[in-house]
């Protein structure tokens, strides 16, 4: 829990505590490698506080891996990722940045909420304690208040009279709203959405999407959506960001992407998916 060792080639320093203008994600120099593959070689972005952005891009560019790294599912091999003014994969000790002790990243990411491609529900756990375990656990909410925001949520994904059914009797979609409201569960800052229709049957796809374009319409919450949805990124993303070979190599409005990409890898992907 207490690493000391101090982080080489991280020149930053503290940013201004101007929220407003502060990105809500900022990827600075991020590399990330599998053994002798490098994934991410030193990645630079920012997502504004409140804004929607779409990863596209061909399978194994890396866009996943993002979001993994901001679950902090994995470690990052060099660079920093702050959330708002923390670093998420680091923290201070006096003027120096360090890594970050298992208890801050814990902390950095509880504001962070994820949507997987296969659900992962608890299995053993109504739909009402899926929802409400981390409330209650992590949070020290009462089971009551916990219960109540829960069934809020189900309203809102259209599964207010799932709330005693176990996972198992309920259909993909139906999961996946059920993992949605989880996730919001925390009241997350940040959404992370990683492929969340692409292990469903197509019948079931409209549904999570309907869901998510509620919630993107209905919140400020900040998204940042991996997804093979063009129609989907079009309608909520505010930006997209197309990835190749762990590289940004064009960004743009949905509406310049998708209508006008302007890069020939753009072009051949886009040709490919829609
Ligand atoms: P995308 O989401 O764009 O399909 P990923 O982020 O899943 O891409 O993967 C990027 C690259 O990292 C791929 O080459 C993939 O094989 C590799 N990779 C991802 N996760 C692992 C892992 N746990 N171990 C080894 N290689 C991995």
């Amino acid at each position: 829990d207490n690493d000391d060792s101090v982080e080489q080639a991280v020149s930053m320093t503290k940013p201004e505590a101007e929220a407003a203008e502060q990105p809500m994600i900022r990827f600075d120099q991020v590399v990330k490698r599998f053994g002798k593959h490098v994934v991410l070689d030193h990645l630079d972005f920012t997502v504004a506080r409140g804004e929607r952005v779409a990863l596209i891009g061909p399978s194994g560019s890396g866009k996943t891996t993002i979001l993994r790294l901001l679950m902090t599912l994995e470690p990052v091999n060099g660079g920093v990722i702050w959330v708002g003014d923390t670093p998420l994969t680091h923290q201070y000790r006096g003027t120096t940045l360090v890594k970050a002790s298992a208890r801050h990243l814990r902390e950095v990411r509880s504001r962070i909420g994820m949507v997987f491609q296969h659900f992962n529900l608890f299995p053993n756990m109504t739909v009402i304690e899926n929802i409400t375990e981390a409330p209650i656990h992590v949070r020290g909410e009462s089971k009551e208040a916990a219960r109540a925001r829960a069934r809020e949520l189900l309203d809102m994904v259209g599964l207010a009279d799932k709330a005693d059914a176990h996972p198992s009797t309920l259909s993909g979609g139906q999961q996946q709203r059920v993992a949605i409201a989880r996730a919001l569960a925390m009241d997350p800052e940040i959404l992370l959405l990683d492929e969340v229709t692409s292990a469903l049957d197509p019948e079931l796809v409209a549904d999570v999407l309907g869901v998510l374009r509620d919630i993107a319409a209905s919140t400020d919450i900040t998204m940042l959506i991996v997804t093979h949805e063009m129609g989907f990124a079009r309608d909520v993303a505010d930006r997209v960001l197309v990835f190749d070979e762990g590289r940004i190599i064009e960004e743009g409005t949905p509406e310049r992407i998708f209508s006008h990409p302007e890069r020939e890898r753009t072009q051949a992907f886009l040709k490919a998916v829609l």
